[in-house]
């Protein structure tokens, strides 16, 4: 798991970069495992000095003294001790919306950007685009359901081995379309990593379409089904100018 290390004590702090600026004070350093390092002191949310996700960042820690030297670009953020009053170093996740517990060890979980995370075992369930985190939970292993548009509306356990969602789209949706190019049908496929509508005649026909987040509506006059998307309306083939 990543983590986040404190630094706190007297320190000298330099910035070289758009304006140069030295302050020294007793304040607490915070480094976070994306390599951005933050600079508080006693007042106000905003730290006195920062660098954002740096490229590289150096953590010197001694005996009696630390110091850190975080570079992006043409600036440079120093932090030398004169004091140690405390270093230490805890594990840290993404923030995210509570969405329940796992139901095996309690772990609490969180809907973080494109995943589900258990705080404390770290394990992510990954969410496909546009997928929303429900309060219901799966009837087989308790984890919340999330509903996922790919064609239809579906409620598929998070976690994709429990209830895998291309089975339910395959189900729906294998064989109900036609490819435009030779009339075979278009079968539902995962291929490199994406869920596609594709033509049965492969490698002979290599139409397919990815599949967009939507739920179908309407028949395009090419023939291929009509998504409502959360951007308006399209047809199936992305490239296709009716709707
Ligand atoms: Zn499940
Ligand atoms: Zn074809
Ligand atoms: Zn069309």
């Amino acid at each position: 798991m990543d983590s986040i290390r404190v630094f706190a004590g007297d320190c000298t702090v330099s910035f070289e970069g758009s304006r140069d600026r030295t302050q020294r004070g007793r304040v607490v350093v915070v480094a976070k495992p994306d390599r951005t390092v933050l600079v508080h002191d006693a007042a106000g949310y905003q730290p006195v000095a920062w660098l954002t996700r740096a490229d590289s960042l150096t953590v010197e820690s001694g005996p009696g003294s630390f110091g850190l030297v975080a570079r992006a670009g043409d600036q440079t953020l120093t932090v030398e001790s004169n004091d140690v009053a405390g270093r230490a170093e805890y594990p840290a996740s993404d923030a995210g919306v509570p969405v329940g517990s796992h139901p095996d060890t309690g772990d609490p979980l969180v809907r973080t950007n494109g995943a589900v995370v258990a705080l404390d075992s770290g394990t992510e369930y990954r969410l496909p685009a546009g997928a929303t985190v429900l309060d219901e939970t799966c009837g087989d292993c308790g984890l919340p359901l999330m509903r996922v548009e790919r064609g239809a509306s579906f409620e598929v356990c998070i976690d994709r081995r429990c209830d895998p969602l291309d089975d339910r789209v395959k189900d729906r949706f294998d064989g109900e379309w036609s490819c435009p190019d030779c009339g075979s049908p278009l079968r539902v496929i995962r291929r490199s990593g994406r869920l596609l509508a594709g033509c049965d005649a492969y490698p002979e026909c290599e139409t397919a379409f990815s599949i967009p987040a939507g739920v179908v509506v309407d028949d395009c006059d090419c023939g291929l089904p009509t998504f409502e998307t959360g951007r308006g309306r399209r047809c199936l083939d992305s490239t296709c100018e009716g709707r």
